[in-house]
């Protein structure tokens, strides 16, 4: 049996801005187990990717995680940091939410990496991409050296800019040692990247955005991480290079074994690529199931309107049908304590202005939804008006193929 490698429990992550606090994340739960790929798909603005960033504490100023929990099992790390940051060990498990910013850091690039979705705004353009790649395989090998030292994985000094000029202007000192710059050879070929010795001494400018791509799946492999999160990895590349880079991550995981957290607002990529998916709306996961659960039972009518706007060239089923009216402001005080869904659903009932809980759909644990329809069939005599939300400007900005507002029930 598999075993959660991740657990989220109630995890909220608000933004404090001028306008008023954001909500980006709301009482989030989620498990992801080792060794699966586990997407997360949603429109933009439903907290994808803020969700991939509170994971890995990359959440800057004015965000910050208020509530929950993040625990990583990793038997070993736990067992070094149980002494120091007793509050933060649970077992096997380890509450990234509770350590320190200094023992996090540490964790980047061995225990977690990322993929963003921007390559070239993620690769340092005064540094040669071999220098950047071999920078993180030597950050894993101290990690390795020390994995009980907690003093050892957080000392810096190693990495100061200090560090950095010595090593860029002694005649005879590197900044990289020469075992690591071969790793990134290595690296840069086992992504597919030609000619790996030449092309490791040139600058990121000098790489397609494919290739950067590839670079930054290199780089995020460097430290063999256990879980790899790729937000929208393959959103700025064209058709082809998607296809060949999810293709080799694709391979890469199963060579590897590591999980994969996947963000993406493609439901096609889902499909191809993931055993397990959560749908996002409004910061919070509405289903969640196995592929077949989601894409064959939709339980939540988000996703069936989600499923329902795909183009299906093997069906003639007309013209495509958008999801009416638009994605919920996040601003704290105009959050209504309702389901978030209620204005764009067409089956918004009068228990749907109270917030659902998450239901067992069909009884099957692990499909799971945030809608009254998995306890009670829609009724017609309690929908709500259509007019109840007031949201016929919305629906206009929103609706250009039906042109109407709330559509039939399915
Ligand atoms: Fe629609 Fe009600 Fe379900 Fe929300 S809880 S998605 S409004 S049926």
């Amino acid at each position: 049996m598999t075993e959660p490698i991740l657990r989220l429990s109630d995890l909220c992550t608000r933004f404090f801005t001028k306008t008023g606090q954001v909500n980006a994340v709301e009482s989030l739960s989620l498990e992801v187990d080792a060794g699966e790929v586990f997407g997360i798909v949603g429109e933009s603005g439903s907290g994808k990717s803020v969700t991939a960033r509170s994971i890995i504490r990359l959440i800057e100023s004015p965000g910050r995680i208020t509530a929950g929990t993040i625990e990583f099992r990793d038997a070993e790390l736990a067992a070094s940091l149980a002494e120091e940051y007793p509050d933060a060990v649970n077992g096997e498990f380890v509450d990234l939410v509770a350590l320190p910013e200094s023992v996090v850091r540490t964790l980047r690039g061995t225990s977690f990496s990322m993929i963003f979705q921007d390559p070239e705004s993620s690769f340092n353009p005064t540094l040669t991409v071999g220098e950047q790649i071999a920078e993180a395989v030597e950050v894993q090998r101290r990690a390795s050296a020390n994995p009980r030292s907690v003093k050892a994985r957080t000392d810096a000094s190693a990495y100061s800019l200090r560090s950095y000029v010595s090593g860029a202007v002694l005649p005879g000192r590197s900044y990289v040692s020469s075992e690591s710059k071969a790793e990134a050879v290595e690296l840069l070929q086992q992504v597919g990247i030609p000619d790996p010795e030449e092309r490791v001494d040139e600058y990121p400018h000098e790489y397609s955005g494919g290739m950067l791509q590839r670079a930054m799946i290199a780089q995020a492999l460097a430290g063999e991480p256990d879980v790899l999160i790729a937000d929208e990895p393959t959103t700025a590349l064209d058709v082809t290079i998607q296809a060949q880079v999810l293709d080799l991550l694709g391979e890469l995981q199963e060579e590897t074994g590591m999980t994969i957290l996947l963000i993406t607002h493609n439901l096609g990529v889902i499909a191809r690529m993931c055993d397990r998916v959560g749908v996002m709306y409004a910061g919070e996961i509405v289903e969640r199931g196995t592929l077949e659960d989601v894409f064959d039972r939709p339980a939540h009518p988000y996703t069936e309107g989600l499923l329902g706007s795909i183009p299906d060239l093997d069906s003639a089923r007309g013209r495509l049908q958008p999801i009416a009216g638009n994605v919920p402001s996040l601003l704290d005080h105009e959050m209504d304590e309702r389901c978030y869904f209620a204005d764009r659903c067409p089956k918004a009932m009068e228990r749907c202005l109270e917030k659902p809980s998450e239901y067992d759909v069909d009884g099957t644990d692990g499909h799971r939804t945030r809608c009254y329809l998995a306890v009670e069939s829609f009724d017609q005599d309690r929908a709500l008006p259509e007019e109840y939300f007031e949201r016929a400007g919305a629906v206009e900005q929103g609706t250009t193929e039906t042109g109407s507002g709330r559509e039939e029930p399915r």
